[in-house]
């Protein structure tokens, strides 16, 4: 409702920044976190304020594993009522060390995000944690459409399976999620805890200044690598494959998942199945002016891949028929914002 107070962590990463951006809209009073100063200015000059702005608090959380991490920003703000907790590492080739890399950042953070609500947010409602379809999917089924991905399945993945980097995340996101639900029950919190399992989040950044050939956000690097690729390449485009979701949906999802008082539940975000054949199919069909500047690879065989099964049934029913944003609507926004800003 709005002049209700908001903490969102992570307030500078890509999906955070469309639910705040929601939330202000909305009439929320937002606090984000954000791991330095520099960051916190550069968040105050794209949102047009400054910190003397009653509506919108940054506040500095240099390191989100150390104990008690959180205790302040609750402690400080007693009319937080709701806390969204989406800071946890989603980038690759940053370190070998996985354990303090992505384990520690993911499991460690939320546990210390939960301790600090249960100890000092007596006037908290809902606590929204961003998992990822990474605690869901079983690595095995990916290509057995039969089996449904659902908010009931988990993965099974645990940490002495790690072998590398892309492992060492969906493991972290796992436990991460696992620990916050273990904690809740164990401590008997007075909050209700929901999760949202996004899976690939594709969309335009929150500010076109954030949208680059060069540089984007890891989960819009699968569209924004194909506008690279070369006109003659005629093979199967197939390296990359999964669901995407739109990030504007993945912000209204931990919106509603507060709004619309669900208790405890998982909240899967996905919208369809894609592979890299199928974006360029879009992006061929679609953004007229790459006609013959990238490939158009074997655009008959985008369909003939074996696909992801999965519903989302439960959590569309959960937030009120919620109908997500097409792929289609998710590649050509993303590329035509990028190529806005790199014209
Ligand atoms: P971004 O990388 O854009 O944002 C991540 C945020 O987490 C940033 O604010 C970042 O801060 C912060 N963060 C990362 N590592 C640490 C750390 N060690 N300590 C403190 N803060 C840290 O990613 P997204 O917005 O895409 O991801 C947000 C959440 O959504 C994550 O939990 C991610 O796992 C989850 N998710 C994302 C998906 C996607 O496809 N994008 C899919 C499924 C889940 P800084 O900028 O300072 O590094």
């Amino acid at each position: 409702m709005a002049g209700e107070t908001v903490f969102v962590s992570g307030a500078n990463g890509f999906i955070a920044l469309h639910i705040i951006s929601r939330l202000l809209n909305k009439g929320y009073n937002v606090i984000g976190s954000v791991r330095s100063q520099e960051k916190a200015d550069d968040l105050y000059k794209k949102f047009q304020t400054d910190k003397s702005d009653p509506k919108f608090k940054i506040v500095i959380i240099e390191d989100l594993i150390k104990p008690g991490a959180f205790d302040d920003v609750l402690k400080n703000n007693k009319d937080i009522k709701y806390v969204l907790h989406t800071a946890s590492p989603f980038k690759f080739g940053f370190t070998d060390d996985f354990d303090e890399g992505y384990r520690k950042p993911a499991v460690e953070g939320t546990i210390n995000a939960l301790k600090a609500i249960d100890k000092y947010g007596e006037n908290v409602i809902t606590t929204v944690v961003t998992s990822s379809f990474a605690s869901v999917m079983n690595f095995d089924k990916l290509e057995d459409s039969s089996f449904i991905h659902n908010e009931n399945v988990w993965n099974p993945i645990e940490w002495d399976q790690v072998k590398d980097q892309g492992k060492a995340y969906v493991a972290s996101k796992k436990l991460a999620e696992k620990a916050a639900w273990d904690y809740v029950k164990e401590h008997n919190v007075k909050f209700n805890l929901n999760t949202v399992l996004p899976v690939y989040v594709f969309g335009p950044q929150l500010f076109d200044e954030d949208a680059s050939l060069e540089k984007t956000n890891t989960s819009n690097q699968i569209i924004i690598n194909l506008l690279k690729s070369d006109p003659n390449d005629t093979k199967f485009f197939k390296d990359t494959s999964g669901i995407g979701v739109d990030v504007r949906d993945v912000a209204d999802f931990h919106i509603l998942a507060f709004e619309r008082g669900i208790k405890n539940q998982r909240l899967f975000a996905a919208s369809e199945t894609f592979t890299d054949q199928k974006l360029l199919n879009i992006i061929n069909e679609y953004v007229p002016q790459l006609t013959g500047k990238i490939a158009k690879g074997s655009p008959s065989k985008a369909y003939t891949v074996n696909e992801t099964g999965f519903s989302t049934q439960k959590s569309r029913d959960l937030l009120g028929d919620f109908e997500f944003i097409s792929l289609k609507d998710q590649v050509v926004d993303t590329v035509n914002q990028a190529l806005k800003q790199n014209k």
